[in-house]
């Protein structure tokens, strides 16, 4: 990923930000703000390719409707780095939506404090797409299954992987596919849980309890 340069005409924008108010990047009459937050989405999809950095979904469109600048760490919590090109990308609206303002710092509400943007894969507890590769955390299998040739779900492999998918519930998908669209993101969890287990190396009581969690998220 080709990190987005800021260019020299927006360098009085940034250098008169005060790193809190956040509330900036929605102000509709500030020109500047519309310009930067114009560039870095034509720049991300193009380097994305037109795809959602979290769900890989491919939309061919450069509308807003369909894309959201995204804040990896949360503008609202880390406002320090609301122009920060490295905590930017390009997301569909309900990626956007799902993880809204989760904080994926590994230190939580600690990191909020850090003053340069963090510089290590480590320091994120989901995916990033500076220090990490997707494909190493998430596969994604096509299904194969029906008249949608480009239906797919996404599988996680790592713990990085468990929390993108968490975090954006890319699960949505997998419900898709399993034709449970009513499953609610909390029993899908206790689902793939239960999946996940290997239940010859469980106690009855362990058993039960795995069982008692599903029939208390329906
Ligand atoms: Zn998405």
């Amino acid at each position: 990923m080709k990190i987005f340069t800021i260019p020299s005409e927006l360098k009085l924008l940034i250098d008169g930000y005060d790193k809190i108010n956040y509330q900036l990047w929605n102000d509709e009459e500030n020109n500047d703000v519309k310009t930067f937050r114009s560039l870095i989405r034509n720049h991300y999809l193009l380097n994305q390719n037109f795809t959602c950095f979290y769900c890989r979904q491919y939309i061919f469109s450069t509308n807003g409707l369909h894309w959201q600048v995204e804040h990896i760490l949360p503008k609202s919590l880390f406002p320090q780095f609301l122009f920060e090109p490295k905590n930017l990308i390009v997301i569909c609206p309900r990626c956007n939506g799902e993880k809204g303002d989760q904080n994926p710092h590994v230190k939580g509400n600690q990191g909020r404090s850090q003053k340069s943007y963090p510089s290590k894969s480590g320091r994120f507890t989901i995916i990033h797409p500076l220090f990490d590769t997707y494909e190493d955390h998430i596969t994604r299998i096509p299904a194969q299954h029906c008249d949608y040739p480009d239906h797919y779900f996404l599988q996680a492999r790592t713990a990085k992987g468990k929390a993108t998918v968490r975090m954006c519930y890319l699960d949505r998908f997998t419900q898709e596919f399993a034709g449970f669209p009513d499953l609610k993101g909390k029993q899908v969890e206790c689902l793939d849980n239960f999946l996940e287990r290997d239940l010859n190396t469980l106690s009855k009581e362990q058993k039960k309890e795995l069982v008692q969690k599903i029939m208390d998220s329906m």
